[in-house]
């Protein structure tokens, strides 16, 4: 069994929402009703942004999340096995540093003095650039040596060629797909992923379309086969924008809006003029609800 809890789902710059990082969770025996009975089987964060350790934070006392907590009421940090990174926006990626201490400092195992690692999941440019663009100011020295990525994390570098393009949890396969973000001259040359879940064995699927422009060509085929999607979306219509708008997302087919959750919006989400437009998709994701993917 798989489910799918965003941390939080505003856009970068949101307040009222947390950053749209989403945590899923692994069961090998399915559960019924709205609480597990007991902790997942296996974590996967989907990006850990400025805001990720407060929505944590927040998670840790809903019900069903208490595994998330230590005793102390801080955040368990070890209950979260793998991390994948879709960007290195900060939005993204600004949690990383606090976890990586708190893993290093806190939970380290007291016998070996070995910190605990997560599994780091990328691609290899991405891991590259996420070390010496953004974390090696903050890691790169432990009280008196010099550290590295892989002194804070188990690294699994994936690349976006078929065969190289996805990693497990449990029987779960994710397919990481490039989307169409940022551009520095063309499209995709500053990368940034999606991720196509399958649980193969039942034929079933879900879209989560990362941080993407509007580009229903390139993720046609995906969103037509999937039972759930996700896609990014923000509220308002910009020229050159690097996200996908409402009205760009209401161009979709009506049987893909209909399985359509959107993701990544602003603080007015309240506003009384979404209510006509939100009415063709399955609606705006919510925060700190579980989703059932796959029973
Ligand atoms: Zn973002
Ligand atoms: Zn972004």
């Amino acid at each position: 069994m798989l489910t799918l809890t965003f941390l939080g789902v505003g856009s970068a710059f949101a307040k009222r929402n947390y950053n749209s990082n989403c945590l899923f969770e692994f069961w090998e025996k399915p559960w019924q009703g709205d609480v597990p009975t007991k902790p997942p089987d296996d974590t996967l964060l989907v990006d850990f942004g400025v805001t990720g350790p407060m929505a944590l934070y927040d998670l840790k006392d809903k019900p069903g999340f208490e595994y998330l907590s230590t005793p102390w009421k801080a955040i368990n940090y070890p209950a979260i096995r793998k991390v994948f990174i879709t960007h290195q926006h900060a939005d993204h990626i600004g949690g990383l540093e606090e976890m990586a201490l708190t893993n290093t400092f806190v939970f380290k195992d007291s016998k070996t003095g070995k910190p605990f690692k997560a599994e780091l999941i990328s691609t290899i440019n991405i891991l590259v650039n996420l070390w010496d663009h953004s974390l090696k100011g903050g890691l790169n020295t432990i009280q008196n040596r010099y550290a590295l990525l892989q002194d804070y994390f188990f690294i699994r570098a994936l690349i976006c060629q078929p065969g190289k393009n996805q990693f497990h949890v449990g029987p779960y396969q994710f397919e990481i797909f490039p989307t169409d973000h940022v551009h520095i001259e063309r499209k995709y040359d500053w990368p940034s992923y999606g991720l196509y879940v399958c649980d193969q064995q039942r034929g079933q699927s879900a879209f989560f379309s990362g941080d993407t422009r509007f580009d229903y060509p390139a993720y046609m085929q995906m969103m037509d086969k999937a039972d759930v999607c996700f896609h990014d979306c923000q509220l308002f219509d910009q020229t050159d924008a690097v996200h996908a708008s409402l009205n760009e997302c209401l161009s979709l087919p009506e049987q893909l809006r209909k399985k359509t959750y959107l993701y990544h919006y602003g603080d007015n989400f309240e506003d009384k003029t979404w209510e006509k437009p939100m009415s063709n998709f399955k609606g705006f994701a919510r925060p700190q609800i579980r989703y059932k993917l796959f029973q």
